[in-house]
């Protein structure tokens, strides 16, 4: 706005000069070569305020606001107390950490376990994006760099602090291998400046200085990072489990009304696969939707739902025709009944209300924290998603396009059963199956299966059809009422 104030009354001066009879030419280039010097220092940050980006932070987190993750917080501690005790470091002639690297998917909590370890060791904290660093023009990054260990060392004076961390999320940005960005050699020399820095830092200086990046694709990073001597500690920061999801849970929901009847033990269980950030989101869907309904507290209804909104996005306003809902119906409730025939009670809840990109789904408890599966759970799965397609084809004639990602999920299956040798094949080499041969063994596992699901679903066919209608009318049943009907029908 003042620019534009600046520039219009710069603009009517000179035309007031040219009115008056000025010869405003010289003018003219001495205030567009001035103008033109301004950009190129401002765009190659030369008069960028040094750190520029760079957020300090003075937000007091601990270590007991992270939920789960001991693992992680073990090993970061154990690192940390290098710097909390430098002083029998140095005695012992012990070269001082220099950076520790957090390898994780996103929002498992690496931006919080960096600021708790600056408050673990009474670090200043500094905090940058790894993209901040690359720009169009050679030089540039390199000079951030620079200015942010500078920073870093100011911030530590100015709050009187001995140390000062600087985290660097996205490291995978500004630490890619070097020589793969082929437009320029400007990522190089960021780099070469980082690992510069890194190898200036020593256990003599004051304030020390602790670098902790953040990836979730460490292999993309080039070797001299992880070098020792520069991020020689390496932490993984893996997806909660289901204990870890429940103290998160704990902690996300301490400042909200909760009802006598929520089971956070029980949302722990149905929320596989997410990450902090995903449970810290749930938590505060539900209380939307506490708002939404104007209830004062948080039920365990709300609570389900936002699990669902988290999983699969809002509900959508659309709503499908009569016969595309009927269709529905019979896919979810095929998949359903199948579910509770190979796997009794693994169904959390069945919806035909359009969400996301589904028009339905089925919710199932997931296997908590399995890292194996055997051929029969592979098989189970496979059945379990071919089952929408074959209800359809059972009670109405034709498939639809519906089907296309379970035929997806349950080719990845096959996948999984062909590559651990549990295929009629057994241990091969797969890459020396040529695409016949595996279409071949695909269609053989597939077809199987398709067929057993048939026979189970033939046999029971009544009372799918049963369920499709129950949720044709309801929409939404619960796994537990769905037992209930079926132990009815039984
Ligand atoms: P990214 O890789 O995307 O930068 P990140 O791993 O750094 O993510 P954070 O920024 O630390 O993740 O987490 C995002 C938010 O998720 C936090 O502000 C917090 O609300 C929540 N969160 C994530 N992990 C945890 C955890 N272990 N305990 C409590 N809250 C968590």
């Amino acid at each position: 706005m003042i620019r534009d104030v600046a520039l219009g009354a710069a603009a009517g001066f000179l035309i007031y000069l040219f009115a008056m009879g000025y010869n405003i030419v010289p003018l003219l280039f001495i205030v567009g070569g001035a103008y033109f010097i301004w950009r190129v220092v401002i765009e190659r940050g030369m008069v960028r305020s040094p750190g520029k980006g760079v957020v300090v932070s003075s937000t007091p987190v601990t270590f007991d606001d992270i939920g789960g993750q001991a693992t992680a917080k073990k090993e970061l501690q154990e690192g940390l107390d290098f710097l909390r005790h430098s002083d029998r470091m140095k005695e012992l002639g012990i070269r001082p950490l220099k950076g520790i690297l957090l390898l994780g998917p996103p929002g498992t909590g690496k931006t919080l376990l960096a600021k708790a370890a600056a408050r673990y060791t009474n670090s200043a904290f500094l905090a940058v994006s790894g993209s901040e660093f690359v720009q169009m023009y050679a030089g540039v990054g390199a000079e951030r760099v620079r200015s942010l260990f500078k920073r870093a060392r100011e911030v530590a004076r100015k709050e009187k602090k001995h140390s000062a961390i600087i985290f660097i999320d996205e490291m995978d940005i500004l630490g890619g291998k070097r020589g793969s960005n082929i437009s320029h050699h400007e990522y190089d020399q960021t780099l070469n400046q980082l690992l510069v820095e890194m190898d200036g830092l020593g256990s003599d200086q004051n304030p020390q200085i602790l670098v902790i990046g953040a990836t979730n694709r460490a292999e993309a990073l080039d070797a001299a990072l992880l070098r020792p001597g520069r991020f020689d500690r390496q932490v993984n920061v893996d997806l909660p489990d289901k204990e870890g999801r429940l103290a998160i849970l704990q902690i996300h929901t301490k400042n909200k009304p909760l009802a006598e009847d929520v089971d956070l033990e029980q949302i722990a269980h149905e929320t596989f696969g997410f990450s902090g950030a995903h449970l810290e989101s749930l938590t505060n869907e539900a209380a939307i939707f506490a708002l939404r309904e104007k209830s004062k507290v948080i039920v365990q209804k709300h609570l389900r739902e936002a699990v669902e909104k988290v999983m699969l996005g809002e509900k959508l306003d659309r709503r499908p025709t009569a016969d595309e809902l009927w269709r529905v119906a019979v896919h979810e409730g095929g998949h359903a009944l199948l579910a509770e025939t190979v796997k009794p009670n693994s169904v959390a809840q069945i919806s035909i209300r359009s969400r996301g990109h589904a028009l339905g789904f089925v919710r199932h408890y997931p296997d908590d924290d399995l890292y194996l599966y055997t051929q029969e759970m592979l098989e189970q799965q496979i059945m379990v998603a071919l089952a929408g397609a074959v209800a359809e084809h059972m009670i109405l004639g034709t498939r639809s396009t519906g089907n296309a990602g379970d035929y997806e999920h349950a080719l990845s299956m096959v996948e999984r059963i062909l590559a651990s040798g549990m295929s009629t094949l057994g241990i091969i080499d797969l890459s020396r199956l040529n695409d016949g041969q595996r279409q071949k063994i695909t269609r053989e596992i597939l077809a199987e299966l398709e067929q057993k699901t048939r026979v189970v679903l033939e046999e029971k066919k009544e009372t799918l059809l049963a369920v499709a209608k129950i949720l044709q009318e309801e929409e939404t049943v619960s796994g537990d009422a769905l037992r209930e009907f079926l132990h009815k029908v039984a």
